[in-house]
């Protein structure tokens, strides 16, 4: 298959591109296009040949489901059965980085859902991803648009690494934003009927702005620790073995001058790659520096994680290190996602 690759930065001015990419989607094509945290490869979520086709491309297993993405959070009813607390969490957080898992709707064929009663729902803010599913006149089934064990893609060059010629259009819409996953979030019921929520996939809308809207919201264990053996996952992502480069990563957990020490003391031993804090960068100059922001600053280093791990991996090192960051706020996404990148090695300085 040949791979278009349409730029579009701003909808109003694409409106040919994109009613082409609608009608592709429409007619069971996969369409590539940038949202506020990933790129996503996205089919009609409506048509369980698309679907068929986004793990196809993927390479992904069938029983990991796909989240569907709206235009409005009005249209998750047409999906799903919503409740109250759907409404007040996209009154606060939608559009933006937020899924929520509800009951699915008959509409959603359980090729999509990966076989589960429960569709994911979410509605980006991009204005590019906002104007492709209304193009679509559908909704997006839409996973990362990584192939299976890479990290997700927030350039459209690393889409283009992985899926070339194995999808029909890749819109590419620059940066991602923010650069990690949608927090991902399911509403259950307690034992009194009272709606609350699980945290399934921690993102950019955080654990503490969740809880300004419900008053309970449990953060499942596979989130920050290691899945037992035989464990049953809450969703079935947990149980797919992430991305992990080839290179061991060691996330370094310590006092700020010791940390530094122990880096420069490796520099001079072996081949390291460190995805540094951007103060430390000229006391680490000479051996192989991936920048990631500074070290206060939790967003700048979310943005940059993924195209920094594909950095590394692309490096000859025998080892990377990395710091291993706070587990509140943004923290806990960043955790999320490299400690399952170091396969839980952590070393304690
Ligand atoms: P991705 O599409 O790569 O962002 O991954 C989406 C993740 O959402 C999957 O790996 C699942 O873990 C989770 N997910 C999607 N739908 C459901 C669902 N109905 N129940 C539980 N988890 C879900
Ligand atoms: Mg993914």
């Amino acid at each position: 298959m040949k791979t278009q690759v349409f730029t579009i930065n701003d909808p109003s001015e694409a409106a040919e591109q994109l009613k082409a990419a609608g009608q592709i989607i429409r007619n069971g094509g996969l369409v590539v296009f940038p949202t506020e945290t990933v790129y996503g490869l996205g089919g009609d979520g409506t048509n369980p040949d698309a679907a068929a086709g986004i793990y196809a491309a993927k390479g992904r297993p069938s029983d990991n489901p796909l989240i569907i993405h709206i235009a409005d959070p009005e249209d998750a009813d047409a999906y799903a059965y919503t409740c109250p607390l759907y409404f007040a969490l996209a009154k606060a957080f939608m559009p933006g980085p937020l899924t929520v898992i509800m009951p699915k709707r008959d509409r959603v064929p359980f090729s999509v859902t990966g076989g589960l009663d429960s569709v994911a729902v979410r509605c980006p803010s991009h204005p590019v991803a906002n104007a492709l599913i209304r193009a679509a006149g559908t909704c997006i089934a839409a996973p990362s648009a990584n192939t299976s064990g890479k990290p997700s893609p927030t350039e459209a060059s690393h889409v283009l690494q992985d899926l070339n010629g194995k999808v029909d259009v890749i819109i590419d819409g620059g940066e991602c934003e923010i650069g990690l996953e949608s927090t991902i979030v399911k509403i259950l019921q307690d034992d009194q009927g009272q709606p609350y929520l699980l945290l399934l996939r921690p993102g950019a809308i955080t654990h503490d702005a969740l809880c300004c809207v419900c008053p309970r919201v449990d953060i499942a264990p596979a989130v920050a620790e290691r899945l037992a053996e035989n464990e049953r996952p809450l969703s079935p992502g947990m149980k797919y073995r992430h991305y992990a480069p080839t290179a061991p990563l060691v996330l370094l957990d310590g006092d700020a001058a010791d940390v530094l020490a122990f880096l420069r003391a490796e520099q001079a031993a072996k081949k390291c790659c460190v995805l540094c804090f951007d103060e430390e960068a000229d006391a680490l100059a000479g051996g192989q520096l991936i920048p990631v922001g500074a070290r206060d600053d939790l967003a700048t280093q979310a943005k940059r994680l993924f195209a920094a791990l594909r950095e590394a991996d692309a490096t000859d090192a025998e080892i990377i290190y990395a710091h291993l960051p706070p587990k509140d706020g943004l923290g806990l996404a960043l955790y999320n996602r490299m400690i399952r990148a170091a396969a839980h090695t952590v070393l304690k300085i």
